[in-house]
């Protein structure tokens, strides 16, 4: 994450802060402070500027606790815990994968908010057992709201929120499938983050001023709700078409055996694209390497009926795909392994042709028009034109 660094492991979990938390931090280390400074004069300024600080780490270890929660259930689910952030807001723990049902993502999602929830009862409870006001009971108290408040405010549904998953999980549960949730839920959280700044401009009209919490957390939910909405889109997209249905027309592919007279003739005159390189295949459809088109000038035109095209091939390993290979999966691996296309082979491993980045994101677009404009053929029409 942008501006957070490491600050150790914790159950083998890489742990970082956000350089915003300190800011936090100091906010809460004074405002507090002051506060106890007034209610207990005895304390003096240091002591309780000193409290105030450990009420504030105390909050931190709070936010952590949560994440650990979603954590600790993640993990018994077998999914990795990249690493727990604590930024501004709050914390965020990033998995490696998602929940596998409805009923797993469920309980990671309230997890978190089922901690602060036993913290707040337990440190309720600890107070009972005191009763005279203390600067120890305030700290203890203080923190006891937080905990309600992190369980409470967490449990908003709207994505990314803790109540958003929870939402996510049940409509998963009930239709069977994971986007309608995520589209769902993030509706939900769009919903909810107009209310807010509804509700935090609403003072204005009466002349107020405006709750600028209110309309900050609404504008953080509808950021948020909409890009989760949206990439839940993408995702279902993407793994719903395969590698097959995204093939660039014309790939630049060339059996060895053509001599270059044909490979022109055939391959580069009149070819839509002006392709740089060429996959060459062998007569079984496997490739042995690449020509590129300019090697071609190396040969006088009038020795290219006589030369073939494996005379010129350069030796190149590539990835190849399968052409049942979802695009989500495809362009992952390209993601990993830093490449914007990757030769499509069918079953017996012959290469079929070319699937490129931009073709998925052409497929992106137009089903984005499709759903603006209702006409459902556009998708396939822009690809094959393509
Ligand atoms: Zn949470």
């Amino acid at each position: 994450m942008n501006g957070s660094f490491r600050v150790g492991s914790l159950f083998g979990i890489p742990f970082y802060v956000n350089t915003s938390w300190f800011i936090v931090l100091a906010l809460v280390t004074f405002s507090y402070g002051t506060e106890l400074g007034a209610t207990f004069p005895q304390l003096g300024f240091a002591a309780s500027f000193l409290l105030g600080l450990v009420a504030a780490l105390l909050l931190f270890s709070s936010v952590l606790a949560h994440e650990l929660g979603h954590s600790f259930v993640a993990m018994r689910q077998g999914i990795e815990v990249k690493s727990i952030s604590l930024f501004l807001f709050g914390g965020l723990a990033s998995f490696d994968r998602e929940s596998k049902t409805p009923g797993q993502a469920f309980w990671v999602a309230i997890a978190g908010p089922l901690v602060s929830l036993g913290l707040f009862g337990l440190l309720r409870s600890v107070l009972f057992g005191f009763n005279t006001l203390s600067p120890l009971t305030a700290v203890i108290s203080l923190l006891a709201s937080i905990n309600l408040i992190l369980a409470l405010f967490n449990l908003i549904p709207g994505l990314p929120l803790d109540g958003g998953n929870v939402l996510k999980a049940i409509v998963w549960k009930i239709t069977g499938d994971p986007y309608k949730g995520v589209v769902f839920a993030g509706r939900v959280g769009q919903i909810f983050g107009w209310l807010a700044i509804g509700t935090g401009l609403l003072p204005v009209f009466f002349g107020y001023g405006p709750q600028l919490w209110n309309i900050l957390i609404g504008s953080f939910l509808l950021q948020n709700a909409g890009r989760a909405a949206q990439s839940a889109q993408i995702e279902r997209t993407l793994s719903s078409r395969t590698a097959a249905d995204a093939i660039t027309p014309d790939s630049p592919i060339v059996r060895s055996d053509l001599t270059l007279r044909e490979f022109a003739n055939q391959h580069i005159i009149g070819n839509t694209r002006e392709w740089k390189r060429f996959l060459v295949v062998d007569e079984t459809g496997k490739m042995i390497g690449a020509i590129a088109a300019d090697d071609t000038k190396k040969i006088a035109t009038s020795d290219w009926v006589r030369t073939t095209v494996v005379e010129l091939t350069q030796p190149l390993t590539l990835e190849t795909i399968t052409a049942s290979t979802s695009l989500l999966e495809a362009l992952q691996m390209m993601e990993r392994i830093h490449q914007n296309e990757l030769p499509v082979a069918d079953e017996t491993g012959a290469i079929i042709g070319l699937f490129e980045k931009n073709t998925a994101i052409e497929i992106l677009r137009s089903e984005r028009e499709t759903e603006t404009h209702d006409t459902p053929k556009s998708a396939e029409v822009q690809v094959s034109n393509e």
